[in-house]
């Protein structure tokens, strides 16, 4: 028999098609239209396939190659990562909308429809405060649309929409979906007619749909990691009425390696470790420390791993393995169980691209 291969990713696609299906009522319920962001899991197909089923818009993800292959999926497909110049060929090519957010952007669109004798729908951003992409003169943005709208007639206005609660970690409040929710106004205003998409954000923004408060002016969000692994919001926001929404899509399965008591303090004279930082360790004396087979290069280096069983925590790590103290586990690890954890957003990302990792679909 042919032995397992270890680390694995085992996704339940009917728990992600419920999660999907979860987010996607409760917004059609306020008007607002989804699309399924899939580049937390490198647009990987069956997965992709579960967000069309759960009822998305549309298919979004900030890579063209990603999307390139989920273009045969049955929905538009959206370009969520403004584009660089270079690619704006592929983005008429491949994408139906695409976010922008600079006007010599615009005209290479436009000048590559002209070229494939296509239209191409465009969001513009708002820099609401987040500082990643984004117009942050509103005046200049109204004037983008109407350009869009008089001179580059190939290029559809389809709306307008921000980010938040990325690189600026600022929340999205009701008050900053009010801000973007009178853009829109202004933007109607100027171009005479009303906005297809007037796209509110991603998960987080998503609380507000949750909570009823979203102002009725936004009618399209970008979802990914709440349908995906709705870590955040549960674990880092501390929203607890969210039970709808599975946390179990994801379990990473990896083996133990080695497993023996030793020193929980570094014997010797401590430098820097394998990333060249200069870490601290707590002294509790003798214990029992497992290793596992996946690393850094598997799952990023910020491991938020979850084990669950009870008594293990992880302890650090390096690119291909992981160290776990399991004192404190009930029963006897050994060489060659298999330990299971909840991941989060962040090693889902890396996880599902990288080589080593076995990713098998069960549901
Ligand atoms: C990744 C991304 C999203 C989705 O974010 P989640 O937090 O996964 O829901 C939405 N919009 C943009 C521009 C993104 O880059």
């Amino acid at each position: 028999m042919e032995q397992k291969r270890y680390p694995r990713l085992v996704c339940d696609l009917s728990r992600l098609e419920q999660n999907v299906k979860e987010v996607t009522r409760r917004c059609h319920d306020e008007g607002i239209r989804v699309a399924g962001v899939v580049k937390g899991v490198n647009g990987l197909e069956p997965m992709a396939e579960r967000f069309v089923r759960g009822g998305c818009d549309q298919l979004a993800s900030s890579r063209l190659s990603q999307l390139e292959k989920l273009g045969e999926l049955g929905l538009p497909t959206m370009l969520i990562r403004v584009p660089m110049p270079s690619e704006a060929e592929d983005v008429v090519r491949i994408a139906r909308y695409s976010l922008q957010s600079d006007p010599e952007v615009l005209d290479a669109i436009e000048a590559a429809c002209l070229r494939q004798g296509k239209t191409h729908k465009v969001v513009l951003m708002a820099d609401l405060g987040d500082l990643r992409e984004g117009w942050w003169n509103k005046e200049e943005l109204v004037e983008a649309a109407i350009r869009v709208e008089r001179e580059l007639p190939h290029v559809e206005l389809a709306g307008i929409g921000t980010n938040l609660g990325c690189y600026g970690a600022i929340k999205p409040t009701v008050e900053k979906m009010e801000e973007l929710a009178a853009l829109a106004e202004k933007v109607e205003a100027a171009v005479g007619h009303p906005l297809e998409i007037v796209s509110g954000g991603a998960t987080t923004s998503f609380l507000l749909v949750h909570q009823h408060r979203m102002p009725r002016k936004i009618n399209h969000l970008r979802v990914g990691e709440s349908v995906l692994v709705c870590y955040d919001l549960k674990y880092e926001w501390g929203v607890t009425d969210m039970d709808y929404l599975s946390s179990h899509v994801f379990t990473l399965q990896a083996q133990v390696l080695e497993c023996r008591v030793k020193p929980s303090h570094p014997v010797g004279e401590i430098f820097v470790d394998a990333f060249g930082n200069r870490p601290t360790y707590e002294d509790r004396g003798d214990r029992r420390r497992a290793l596992i087979g996946v690393g850094k290069l598997d799952m990023g280096s910020s491991a938020r791993l979850l084990p669950r069983e009870e008594g293990i925590t992880y302890l650090g790590g390096a690119s291909d393995l992981t160290i776990l103290d399991v004192e404190d586990c009930p029963r006897p690890v050994r060489v060659g169980d298999i330990l299971e954890f909840d991941i989060s957003y962040s090693e889902v990302v890396f996880l599902t691209a990288a080589a080593d990792v076995t990713v098998e679909y069960i549901g």
